[in-house]
């Protein structure tokens, strides 16, 4: 897949959120040895709720398109640019493009924000649980970013779940919470070295006995990690209404 340039389609009658708009890539930063933080501009910048995820489409010289979802890292920050952070998988079509090839002046399409129900902001509320494995966590980042700037007083946890140490997204960023911010506590579970911990009882009591009873629960990743996070905060007796689950992939 190169990258992109392409005739949008007029879509006048159609709601924004539907049509695609073209974008530029204004930076690529590496931030784990398998993620890249890539900035993009847009006029759809600035739009989006924390939580929310953008449809991004690729168009090869051929004409042959692929479009795949990521979530918007940032937070409105006027700049007119947005942030993905995307985990390069093993022959990925799409993350691969982002990983190996995409460049400074490179173009797309994208379109958005989507995703009203997986989003969160300051009238929104909390406690806030928040539950992320892997690259899941990038949603859960935004509400955090978002938390900090409009109601940091908000109890907040959050349980992430990752291989290692140096596969942690934002890690620098969310111990500097942990540490900065009396509200907020993270719970960081390695599964691939130290004790090799995944998620568990012990995690999420602990989690809860830090935030008191939440009022929206987050919960973001692979099937393999979702659907085991959501029995252990079933089982912790929060009630399933409250809970929002985005699965990603495999
Ligand atoms: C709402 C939403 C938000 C998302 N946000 C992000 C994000 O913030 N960052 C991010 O990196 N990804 C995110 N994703 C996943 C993303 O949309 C793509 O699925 C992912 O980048 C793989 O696409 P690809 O074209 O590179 O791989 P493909 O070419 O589609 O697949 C390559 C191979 O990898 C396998 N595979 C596909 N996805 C995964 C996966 N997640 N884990 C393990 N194996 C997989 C496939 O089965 C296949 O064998 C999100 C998905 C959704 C639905």
């Amino acid at each position: 897949m190169s990258s992109a340039t392409s005739e949008i389609e007029p879509a006048a009658a159609e709601p924004m959120v539907f049509r695609w708009h073209e974008a530029e890539v204004a930076s690529v930063t590496v931030v784990t040895p398998h993620v890249k933080s890539v900035r993009l501009r847009c006029g759809i910048a600035g739009r989006q709720r924390a939580g929310q995820h953008v449809d991004v489409r690729l168009t090869a010289a051929d004409g042959y398109r692929a479009s795949r979802s990521y979530s918007v890292a940032s937070v409105p920050d006027g700049s007119g640019t947005l942030e993905l952070l995307v985990e390069g998988l093993p022959d990925g079509e799409v993350s691969g493009w982002f990983f190996d090839c995409a460049g400074v002046g490179d173009r797309l399409e994208l379109r958005g924000p989507i995703g009203g129900s997986f989003s969160w902001d300051g009238p929104d509320g909390g406690p806030l649980l928040l539950a992320g494995g892997g690259s899941g966590v990038v949603p859960l980042l935004a509400m955090l970013r978002r938390r900090a700037e409009v109601a940091p007083n908000i109890p907040a946890a959050l349980i992430y779940s990752v291989r290692t140490r140096a596969e942690a997204i934002a890690l620098s960023e969310l111990e500097a919470r942990d540490r900065d911010e009396p509200n907020f506590s993270l719970f960081l579970r390695t599964t691939r070295e130290g004790e090799g911990r995944r998620i568990d009882a012990a995690v999420v009591d602990a989690a809860l006995a830090r935030i008191g009873t939440p009022k929206k629960v987050f919960l973001c990743g692979s099937n393999r990690f979702a659907s085991p996070a959501a029995d252990l905060i079933a089982a912790a007796g929060v009630p399933p209404g409250i809970v929002r689950t985005e699965r990603f992939g495999a």
